[in-house]
């Protein structure tokens, strides 16, 4: 299927690594001009290299810097010619006991989970209304529906991101001029991140990291984690022309993990 959206731009924050990887890729596959930014220059320009080899027809800025500042993001809108996509991602917060995290511990995931995206979005959106064309993603996590007790602050701040964009997203003057605001949910992505997780969860237990990741991919129907090309490819689909009547809506991506019926 077509997605209707060559030619257009996209903005993909955290884009040299994992799933805001994806999203560029499954884009760029998709014959859109893509922004991409992370801290590491070298990953990103690799990363930009990559894009430009997989889809030649179309323009690739790589821009490195922290999405969580104020010039991050204004370096990040600059190199934009115009934002028709955004897709809000950045690195997660650290684990640990709630009574270890002091005001700067929230400030700092507040930031880049929550204030962050609505500061891109603020900086964008009334642009794509006057346009009559926006697609905003969020990635956020499985941890907005049910919990992770080691990640409270993930849990804290993106449940805020959660429930602004609930408003937002329903506010008629985007709704009714084909701008979406969705939300997307990883559950297990098998990226740096989740390695990580699974090799600080063997050295803690002293257990093989392939029994440790065997063990957490058996407590997913799937029976497996999901790739960074799949979570890309449902990104794309929500960003597509014929996804305008899809909006404010929470998308888990989990292979089944979740166990509620809705
Ligand atoms: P990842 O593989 O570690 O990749 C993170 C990417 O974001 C890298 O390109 C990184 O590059 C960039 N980045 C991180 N912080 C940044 C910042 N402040 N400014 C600009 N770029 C930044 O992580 P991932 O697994 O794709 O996770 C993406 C998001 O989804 C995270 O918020 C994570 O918590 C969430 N999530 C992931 C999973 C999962 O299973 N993978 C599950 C639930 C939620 P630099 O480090 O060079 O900046």
């Amino acid at each position: 299927m077509d997605l209707g959206l060559k030619g257009r731009w996209a903005l993909v924050c955290a884009a040299s690594k994992g799933l805001g990887r994806g999203c560029a890729e499954a884009l760029v596959a998709e014959g859109v001009n893509v922004v991409i930014t992370a801290r590491g220059v070298e990953a990103l320009e690799a990363t930009a290299a990559a894009l430009r080899v997989q889809n030649p027809a179309v323009q690739v800025l790589a821009v490195a810097g922290d999405i969580s500042t104020e010039a991050g993001r204004a370096a990040a809108l600059q190199a934009c010619p115009q934002v028709d996509i955004l897709v809000n991602n950045a690195g997660g917060p650290p684990p640990g006991d709630f009574r270890d995290w002091d005001r700067e511990a929230w400030l700092a995931a507040l930031e880049a989970n929550m204030l962050t995206p609505i500061a891109l979005i603020k900086a964008t959106v009334d642009a794509m209304a006057a346009r009559g064309f926006g697609r905003i993603i969020n990635i956020t996590s499985g941890a907005v529906k049910a919990p992770i007790d080691t990640l409270g602050l993930s849990n804290g701040a993106r449940s805020g991101l959660t429930g602004f964009v609930a408003g937002l997203a329903r506010q008629p003057a985007l709704a009714s001029r084909n701008v979406t605001i969705n939300n997307l949910l990883p559950g297990a992505f098998d990226t740096e991140r989740l390695q990580k997780t699974l090799r600080a969860g063997a050295e803690k237990t002293g257990q093989a990291l392939d029994a440790v990741a065997a063990r957490r991919a058996a407590g997913i129907p799937a029976q497996r984690f999901g790739t960074a090309a799949e979570f890309g490819a449902i990104c794309a689909m929500l960003c597509s022309v014929q996804a305008a009547y899809l909006t404010g809506q929470n998308i888990l991506l989990d292979g089944g993990a979740y166990p509620g019926t809705f």
